[in-house]
């Protein structure tokens, strides 16, 4: 019988895939981008696999809206970006790559170039590095 790999994102979710992890509660996961954009490119995902907005329920996306805020406020505190990018994609026409929701939050400085993809991997110790520095805004913030 034929079986469906889970997606990349499901298997970070269950912990059987690495990833830098920013912020977790029952609805949602934030961690690094693993190809980022700029310092600071994070994810915020639903834990569970919805592929777009049009599969996605209403109570996933506003959780994900919500995290992504409170996120937000940290990259800018922890960071102290000219501006952060908060885009999300639906579809390979649309530069859709991963097939789980979710939402990019990009810190941007002036004269940045507008991109949503980085073209090479991360450094780890520098990802893990900012994880760290977001969460520990997060916590004295909340
Ligand atoms: P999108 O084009 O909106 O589907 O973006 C997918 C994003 O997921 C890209 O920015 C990738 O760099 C990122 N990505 C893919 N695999 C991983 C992973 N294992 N951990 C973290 N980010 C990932
Ligand atoms: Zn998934």
């Amino acid at each position: 019988m034929a079986t469906t790999e889970p997606c990349i994102f499901c298997r970070i979710v269950a912990g059987d895939a690495p990833c830098d992890r920013v912020y977790e509660d029952e609805l949602t996961l934030a961690f690094m981008d693993l190809f980022p954009v700029g310092e600071g490119h994070l994810l915020v995902i639903p834990k569970q696999h919805h592929q777009d907005i049009f599969e996605a329920d209403e109570a996933s996306l506003l959780a994900v809206m919500a995290i992504s805020r409170r996120i937000a406020h940290a990259l800018k505190t922890a960071l102290e970006p000219d501006g952060i990018g908060v885009h999300q994609l639906n579809g390979a026409a649309a530069g859709q790559t991963v097939f789980h929701y979710h939402m990019h939050l990009i810190p941007r400085n002036q004269g940045d170039p507008i991109a949503l993809h980085g073209r090479k991997r991360g450094e780890p110790a520098e990802m893990e590095a900012i994880a760290a520095r977001i969460r520990a805004v997060l916590d004295r913030e909340g």
